[in-house]
């Protein structure tokens, strides 16, 4: 339902992502998991498009686009494939100067001009899910990061995204926080919610995803089902990266 396939991404000289393919099942959690620089960021941003591959196809749903040197691809086009993802970043990004319910209803009022009465509705309901009700009058610098982080995901939702994309969603926040955002996505996980999740926590990992894959220098060294990969993994590289961290 959702299909990489070899993604190229280069900064200048830095061949960050040297042909990058994955597939990401529908109504899976998929763990992309990797050190610090292997690329996990970029590849996220090549799927909702804030970078542009220079080669390869971002398939979501019925909307792909194949990039190639020269190919010169219609903002309608990007457009239609990014509204079939949600991200959520590591470090929230709420905007300051509006209120949590404001927050979640801006993309729905700005970019889905629906009525203001319908999208306030709707973000009401994705405040509930998160757990936020309570809150919802708040403005973010009141709240812990845990909870703008909760409402940071209420506001990826709003536009009923295929795709939810989260780069180190609990890396900001101490351990209790991240636990509170766990339970979060892990309550969407199993309501079917289709995710692809960017982290270096393996126990993350380990606790929501059904399958992962293993980024190492912007290549995909291994890539399965997460009890095989976590469990016996097969590349010396991945026994490597997984004992490191637990
Ligand atoms: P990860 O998320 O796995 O830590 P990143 O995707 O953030 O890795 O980074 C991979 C490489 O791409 C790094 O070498 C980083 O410096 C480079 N990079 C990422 N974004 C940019 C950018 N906007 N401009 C230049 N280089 C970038
Ligand atoms: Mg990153």
């Amino acid at each position: 339902m959702i299909t990489l396939s070899d993604i190229h991404k280069s900064f200048g000289d830095n061949h960050v992502l040297k042909g990058v393919s994955v597939a990401v099942p529908e109504g899976g959690v998929t763990a992309l998991i990797g050190a610090s620089g292997s690329g996990k960021s970029t590849l996220l941003r090549c799927v909702n498009l804030l970078e542009m591959p220079q080669s390869g196809e971002v398939r979501i749903d019925d909307a792909r686009i194949q990039f190639a040197p020269g190919n010169k691809i219609s903002r309608d086009a990007i457009l239609a494939l990014r509204r079939k993802t949600g991200m959520v970043f590591q470090n929230f990004q709420l905007f300051p100067h509006l209120t949590a319910l404001e927050n979640v209803m801006e993309g729905m009022l700005v970019v889905l001009k629906w009525p203001r009465e319908q999208a306030r509705s709707r973000a009401l309901e994705l405040l509930e899910k998160v757990g936020m009700t309570a809150k919802a009058d708040a403005w973010p610098s009141s709240l812990s990061g845990g909870q703008q982080q909760r409402v940071a995901i209420a506001r990826a939702l709003a536009p009923a995204p295929k795709v939810l994309l989260c780069d180190e969603p609990t890396s900001a926040l101490d351990p209790q926080l991240a636990g509170e955002v766990v339970e979060v996505l892990a309550q969407l996980a199993r309501e079917g919610t289709t995710m692809l999740m960017a982290t270096h926590d393996l126990r993350l990992a380990a606790t929501i995803a059904s399958n992962v894959v293993f980024l190492e220098s912007g290549e995909v060294v291994e890539a399965g089902p997460a009890k095989s990969v976590f469990g016996s993994p097969r590349d010396e590289r991945t026994k490597r990266f997984i004992s490191t961290l637990t």
